[in-house]
């Protein structure tokens, strides 16, 4: 099993907040503009309406993130077998993937986990 960090809590936390008026809309759709670039022309679509303006669908975006992946460390990572093979050829890298609004520039991440060779099988 992979080991998975899943950021459900804090993120109904910044929700609760944002609701109650404690935090402004600003502060909870600051999305860089490479994020929402990414997720508009790379992310995985869902079904999943946004929290915030409730205007559009949600996309993931997953960046991968390790020192031994070299050019790699930092990238955007788009489909399941990219991810895979990075799987097969480094032996530990951590991909965090983040849900972005395109319309209203919400983002936060939903979860982590690490893969690589040495978490294989
Ligand atoms: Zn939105």
């Amino acid at each position: 099993m992979r080991r998975q960090i899943d950021y459900r809590l804090a993120r109904r936390a910044v929700l609760r907040e944002w609701r109650l008026g404690k935090v402004g809309r600003a502060e909870v759709c600051d999305a860089h503009p490479e994020l929402v670039r990414a997720a508009r022309n790379l992310g995985e679509a869902t079904s999943q309406e946004c929290p915030i303006c409730e205007k559009s669908n949600l996309r993931l975006v997953s960046y991968v993130y390790g020192d031994s992946l070299k050019a790699a460390n930092g990238r955007c990572v788009t489909n399941q077998d990219e991810l895979e093979r990075l799987g097969e050829n480094f032996d530990e890298f951590a991909c965090y993937v983040v849900e972005v609004c395109t319309e209203c520039n919400w983002n936060h991440l939903t979860i982590s986990y690490l893969l690589g060779r040495r978490h294989a099988g």
